[in-house]
This record gives C-alpha cells, sequence and structure tokens, in this order.
C-alpha cells in the first residue's frame, strides 16, 4: 500500500487544526480558493506521479542493475542512513537549478505559486517535475542505493518537508542553523530582496550554509509570500503550464538556436550580472477573486469528497487495468479543474460543475462498484443525493453571484 493514503488524514486533519489556532490567534493564514488550489495542484501532483511511477523508477533499476559500483543491502539501517544524506544532498541541487535554471523553474514554480503560507502550501507540487527531476539522482544508482531504498528515502525527505510550512512555529534556535525549519522554509518562500534564491535545503540547511545560500528569517521584516510573476489563477493545469508556454512563447521570439535554446536554460528573469529587482513589500497585493463566501465552502465539501476519492485512486490504481486508471485520473483531474473555475466565478463554471455532480451522483448510485468498491446501497443513495441537491443549488449561484456584482466584489 502507498504509504500517501495513510498520510491524507494526517494532511487534511493538521491542516483543519493548524487554520483553527490561526483563526484563534486572528493571522491571516488561510485563504480558502488558495489552500482549494495548492491541495488540487497537490492531487494532481500524485495522480501524474503514479501515472509516470513505473518509467521513472523504471529507468532508477535500469541504472542501478547496469551501472552500480557496489551493491549495498537493503535492510542496514547505515545504508538508509547514508542514502538519506546523500538523497538530501542531490536535493539540494535539484531544488537549486530547480530555482536557476528556467525550464525546471517551469516545473518548481508550481511549489512557490501560493501566496499564503500554510501546511496546504507544502501539497502545492509539481505534476512536472518527473521529466526532469530523476537526472539528479542517478549518482545514487551508481553508488548502489537500491530503487526500494531510493522510494523510501525519497518519501522520508518529501514527508519531513510537510511540517516546516507553517507561520505557526517561531524560530527555533539551533535547529534553524541545521535542519530545515519552518523559519528558514518560510524565507525560502519569501518575494522580498533577501529571500531570492535561498535556503534551499529538504531535511539540512546544512548546505545552504556549505554552499553560501543560506540566511536566517529576519526580524521585523514581514515575509511576502509567492513569486513576482504571480499565477492569479486558481486553474490547476494553468498553475502547471503557464511558464512551459511563457518559455515557448519567448523562445518563438529570439533569434538563432543558440538564443532559442538560451531561453530554456537562463535563470528566471533572464541573464544579467546585476542586482534583482528591488520588490517592495507593502505594496504587494494577494490574487482574489473576491469569491462569496458560500461559494468558498462549497468548494471546501466537495473537496472533502475528493479526498477519499484520490485516497482510493492511489490505493486501487496498481490493481486496475489502464483504461480504468485512465478514467479515474480524468476523472479527478476535471473535478479539480471544475472546482477551480467555481472559485473564479462565471456562466461556464456553474454549468460544468452542475453537469459534474450529476454525472457524479447518478453514476455512484447507479454503478454496482466505483472502481472496485461496493458501496452500501444508503451510502450510495446519500452521495447521490448530496451531488443531486448541489447542483440544484448550483442553478441559485447566479443569484449571488449576480448580487455581489452590484456590490463591485465579483469580477
Ligand atoms: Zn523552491
Ligand atoms: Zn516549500
Amino acid at each position: 500500500m502507498n504509504p500517501i493514503v495513510f498520510a491524507i488524514p494526517v494532511f487534511m486533519l493538521t491542516i483543519v487544526i493548524e487554520a483553527w489556532i490561526a483563526r484563534r490567534r486572528g493571522m491571516a493564514v488561510y485563504d480558502i480558493p488558495d489552500a482549494i488550489t495548492s491541495l488540487h495542484h497537490g492531487v494532481l501532483s500524485q495522480v501524474s506521479g503514479l501515472l509516470v511511477q513505473f518509467a521513472t523508477l523504471g529507468i532508477y533499476a535500469a541504472v542501478y542493475d547496469n551501472f552500480r559500483a557496489i551493491t549495498l543491502p537493503v535492510n542496514s539501517i547505515w545504508v538508509w542512513l547514508a542514502a538519506l544524506i546523500a538523497y538530501d544532498f542531490c536535493y539540494y541541487w535539484a531544488h537549486r537549478l530547480g530555482h536557476e535554471v528556467s525550464v525546471l523553474w517551469a516545473a518548481h514554480v508550481v511549489h512557490h505559486s501560493s501566496e499564503y503560507y500554510n501546511l496546504s502550501t507544502a501539497l502545492r507540487q509539481t505534476s512536472s517535475g518527473w521529466m526532469l527531476g530523476w537526472m539528479f539522482y542517478f549518482p545514487l544508482a551508481v553508488a548502489g542505493v537500491p530503487p526500494l531504498v531510493l522510494g523510501g528515502v525519497a518519501l522520508i525527505d518529501l514527508l519531513y518537508q510537510y511540517w516546516v510550512h507553517t507561520e505557526l512555529v517561531g524560530r527555533l534556535g539551533w535547529f534553524d542553523r541545521v535542519f530545515v525549519s519552518p523559519s528558514n522554509h518560510r524565507v525560502h518562500h519569501g518575494q522580498n530582496d533577501y529571500c531570492i534564491d535561498k535556503n534551499y535545503g529538504g531535511i539540512l540547511i546544512l548546505w545552504d550554509r556549505l554552499f553560501g545560500t543560506f540566511v536566517e528569517e529576519r526580524e521585523g521584516e514581514t515575509i511576502v509570500y509567492g513569486v513576482r510573476k504571480p499565477l492569479q489563477s486558481f486553474n490547476p493545469l494553468w498553475g502547471n503550464l503557464h511558464n512551459y508556454f511563457d518559455l515557448l512563447h519567448e523562445s518563438r521570439k529570439a533569434q538563432g538556436w543558440r538564443a532559442k535554446l538560451g531561453v530554456w536554460l537562463a535563470p528566471p528573469g533572464g541573464w544579467h550580472d546585476g542586482a534583482i529587482e528591488h520588490f517592495e513589500p507593502v505594496d504587494f497585493v494577494r490574487y482574489s477573486k473576491q469569491t462569496p463566501s458560500v461559494v468558498r465552502w462549497y468548494a471546501v465539501l466537495q473537496f472533502a469528497f475528493l479526498v477519499p476519492i484520490i485516497s482510493h485512486f492511489i490505493a486501487v490504481a496498481p490493481h486496475l487495468d489502464g483504461l480504468h486508471v485512465a478514467a479515474y485520473a480524468l476523472l479527478i483531474f476535471l473535478t479539480t479543474m471544475s472546482l477551480g473555475a467555481v472559485l473564479e466565478g462565471g456562466q461556464l463554471a456553474r454549468r460544468c460543475e452542475q453537469l459534474r455532480t450529476i454525472v457524479i451522483g447518478l453514476s455512484f448510485v447507479l454503478q454496482p462498484d466505483w472502481f472496485g468498491f461496493v458501496a452500501p446501497l444508503p451510502m450510495r443513495v446519500a452521495i447521490m443525493l448530496v451531488m443531486l441537491a448541489s447542483a440544484v443549488w448550483l442553478a441559485r449561484m447566479p443569484l449571488v453571484l449576480e448580487m455581489n456584482k452590484q456590490e463591485g466584489i465579483v469580477a
């Protein structure tokens, strides 16, 4: 069983707890559309990761089988520990180049596109990182790290980074200078001048101190999260692709193949020796469509249905045939697209969402089993009723939007 299936309820519970504590402290840490968008990116990242894992792990295993220098035992704690440290070192460089090379940044920018910093931001992960990310870990295959150990330490490294995405934990003294922590990772997500291209570590921040990219969080200077070329969208597909389109557009304009290639290999923002452009934190305005509160909570409710569905998909996908996996993945993808569109408003979004809720409601009650899961009849009927009620309720949505439009709230 994929360990992520067990991690998902922990993620959801801790996000709710963090939001609750932040609310009690009067901190504006969460914005529902932003958090739902982060979670949608996480869902799609898991789906795409699962679809390509046979290729990525397969390439790693092929290199390991044919080119490993030595054979390391899988059952030694020392092998796991050394592999974790070696993986973290490779992660540092993969992450650093993910910020310094445009084509790699196009994938990694997803993780930085949230303008909030909370546990849901940790789950805002790319769906295209696998395309080039694998090459940074080949040295581990050559060094003899077995594929099973690589998969294990990669998961440990990823899960470790979850808890550091919070504003609720302050400075931790010596810990901030040895390990990646909420304080030093906040800096990594900042747009402020001193935050750019700093603190790349995964578990150990020591790599940054070793290679000159470490900076401590400054007291008295509020960090503004996000990227300087803001995403300004709740569409998870656009979130994953927008930077590739920008690069494609720029390389089309460039003259000569050197310049065209250079667009993809240059640092984001282009080649220049001077200091980066100054950023004024007080001028920054976070992206918002001012989605009506009731629509935000509708998206939360629908996402709550998506949580068991994505868990089920991750659990059963290895046992389903290709056609069913593709159909299930498409359904999940369309759900994230539809909910994202609802959060942005508009007639088309409402119609799509109505269609989605009706199709899901009817198929759940009419299907004898849901991709291998035979739900009891009361559950099938209850889900159908909620989905059909959603479709009916959505028909009233234009009134809400129109009312807000008059007030100038919704664009
Ligand atoms: Zn980063
Ligand atoms: Zn992060």
